[in-house]
């Protein structure tokens, strides 16, 4: 399966995506996380991507489209793939269809994980990441709202909407029976 999971930040996309990786046996494909390991190995990517990251704000989008294609095109990823953080704006959502196309692929669907500000608030804030601050936070729920959010319209049929509040395993379980698992 291709699927795209959606959600403002904190919504809990990279816990749920580790339990269907698992479960679905493909892998759970993050630019958050690929981000955050160039960061800790120094390279000039996560340099770049650094400040980007610390002030809440998208890492500009030719980068990121280029780590994504590269990721995709490992052979792990050629059955399927989970991918979280990515697309996060329309443009991107336009690469990413022409990156599928190349290969003769479409997406299965996209999991849109819905939760309360609140909610949202209290889980980043209880992480406690480096870009997990008050005033970051503010920031990427603004961007959430105002580039990501649009793609709720763009993807249309493709919108598989799962309420992810309640227990981890609930969540889970909404999901799996949202992808008819
Ligand atoms: P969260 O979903 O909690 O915001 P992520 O780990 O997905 O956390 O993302 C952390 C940061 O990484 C974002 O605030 C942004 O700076 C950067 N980032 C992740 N994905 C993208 C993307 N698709 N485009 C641009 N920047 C991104």
């Amino acid at each position: 399966m291709r699927l795209v999971l959606l959600g403002p930040p904190g919504a809990g996309k990279g816990t749920q995506a580790a339990i269907l990786s698992e479960k679905l046996n493909i892998p759970h494909i993050s630019t958050g996380d690929l981000f955050r390991a160039n960061i800790g190995e120094g390279t000039p990517l996560g340099v770049e991507a650094k400040s980007y990251m610390d002030a809440g704000k998208l890492v500009p989008t030719d980068v990121t489209a280029r780590m994504v294609e590269d990721r995709l095109s490992q052979d792990d990823a050629a059955n399927g793939f989970l991918l979280d953080g990515f697309p996060r704006t329309v443009e991107q959502a336009e690469i990413l269809k022409d990156l599928l196309a190349k290969k003769d692929q479409v997406l299965d669907g996209v999991l849109n994980f819905q939760v309360s500000d609140d909610v949202v608030v209290e889980r980043m804030l209880a992480r406690g990441r480096a870009d997990d601050n008050e005033e970051t936070i503010r920031t990427r729920m603004s961007v959430y709202r105002d580039e990501t959010m649009p793609l709720i319209d763009y993807y249309g049929e493709k919108i598989i909407d799962i309420t992810a509040e309640g227990t981890v395993e609930e969540i889970n379980d909404s999901a799996m029976k949202a992808i008819g698992k």
